[in-house]
């Protein structure tokens, strides 16, 4: 048998999965389980080929996370019988002020986990449930928690706090920050690809379905665009970015509506979709000749754009731009919108490198360098699971 290490995402609806080999990090496999409670479908990738692709229907169907925990574990059974799970990397969307690094997890840390529920209720309970569902799964594996916050809990106080009286922050009202996994593997690849040197002061773009950006100085979170939870800062899929909280007033006060419909507003029909009433999805977006969907696209370009240029304020200057996430790795159409006129802030595209998706796609010439890497926070779970599980001692 050989030791492998399981990384586990669960969502809402959704399990996603995948599988490493324990000493050298190399991916087996990557899928998931979506329509978990309504019509669940299993997919899964080895070597980017789609291995497997069924709807999972009758009774064996899965409602719930315990249930799709085990559908995976017998694919897992199935496809790769020789490999044994040693360790479970759970990503998990909130680690509150406390949790700076991944840990192990035990009872204990699950307690502390569940009380920032209220933080982040649309995520929290339900990547718990994947911790909880994998112990019963894998019980003599060790399951460690990586958090999207933990990278940014660095922030100096000013990029840390909202200006609202000060107990607030001390009960937990604080800018968070998320994605923190893709930015952690950034910094990671700027290092082995020997860039580090060039990126004291650097800017990454996260843009996918959800979108944030991060400065970064000397491979350490000094701002994020996200805050109190996953909807601040950058327009996105279907979540809204920044609004005054001035138009939540309005809506409840004169509209009457209440917190469920905010919240359904906010997260699921704000964003790109909102805008252009089309689609969420950059793909259709570009593709459409509405006026809306260009309206939508035109929104995306200038905050980001105007994000980039507080960030570099707040960073004193650029010296390096990433952009990940699927909007940032392949719209080169966008990019270009977004970087093609930022001289002011010594930023020169070259656009065949860029519309060839190349790893630097500035100017040979520009001050500040300009990346394109693809972000891989699932690589982030494993490397932290496989260094925790290492010093862990075996729950069994
Ligand atoms: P998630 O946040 O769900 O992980 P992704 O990082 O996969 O999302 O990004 C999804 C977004 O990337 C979608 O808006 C999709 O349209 C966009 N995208 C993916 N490939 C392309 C492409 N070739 N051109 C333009 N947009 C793309």
């Amino acid at each position: 048998m050989s030791d492998v290490i399981l990384t586990i995402n669960a969502g809402s609806s959704s399990i996603k999965f995948s599988l490493f080999s324990s000493d050298a990090l190399r991916e087996i496999i990557r899928g998931q389980i979506d329509g978990l409670g309504t019509h669940p479908r299993l997919v899964a990738r080895e070597n980017g080929e789609k291995v497997v692709d069924t709807a999972l229907e009758g009774e064996t169907a899965p409602t719930d996370h315990t249930a799709g925990v085990a559908v995976i574990l017998e694919l897992l059974r199935e496809r790769h019988p020789d490999y044994a799970v040693v360790a479970v990397g759970h990503r998990i969307v909130h680690g509150g002020p406390d949790f700076e690094a991944p840990v192990a997890i035990d009872d204990a840390v699950l307690d502390r986990l569940r009380a920032y529920n209220p933080l982040a209720p649309l995520h929290q309970p339900h990547n718990l449930s994947g911790v909880e569902a994998a112990r019963k799964a894998f019980p003599d594996a060790v399951q460690v928690a990586c958090f999207d916050t933990s990278f940014h809990r660095k922030h100096p106080w000013v990029n840390d706090t909202f200006a609202l009286p000060k107990h607030f922050y001390d009960e937990g009202v604080r800018r968070y920050g998320f994605h923190g996994l893709s930015y952690e593997y950034i910094v990671a690849r700027i290092h082995e690809l020997g860039l580090a040197e060039d990126s004291h002061r650097l800017v990454v773009a996260h843009l996918g379905n959800g979108a944030s950006m991060c400065a970064i100085q000397n491979g350490v979170s000094v701002a994020s665009s996200m805050g109190f939870t996953a909807l601040d800062g950058l327009p996105m899929g279907t979540r809204c970015g920044q609004i005054d909280p001035g138009v939540l007033l309005y809506l409840m006060t004169e509209r009457g509506m209440s917190p469920d419909e905010l919240t359904r507003l906010l997260y699921n029909e704000s964003g790109l979709k909102g805008l252009s009433g089309i689609s969420n999805d950059m793909r259709d977006l570009e593709a459409s000749s509405s006026p809306d969907a260009a309206a939508a696209l035109d929104y995306f370009v200038f905050r980001v754009r105007r994000e980039l240029g507080a960030l570099a304020a707040v960073l004193q200057g650029l010296d390096a731009v990433v952009l990940t996430g699927g909007i940032g790795e392949n719209a080169a159409g966008v990019r270009h919108r977004i970087l093609h006129d930022e001289d002011w802030l010594g930023i020169s595209i070259d656009p065949e490198r860029n519309a060839a998706s190349k790893l630097r796609i500035s100017t040979d010439a520009s001050p500040v360098k300009v990346y394109v890497i693809p972000t891989n926070e699932e690589f982030m779970i494993a490397r932290h699971t496989a260094r925790i599980a290492a010093d862990a001692p075996s729950p069994a």
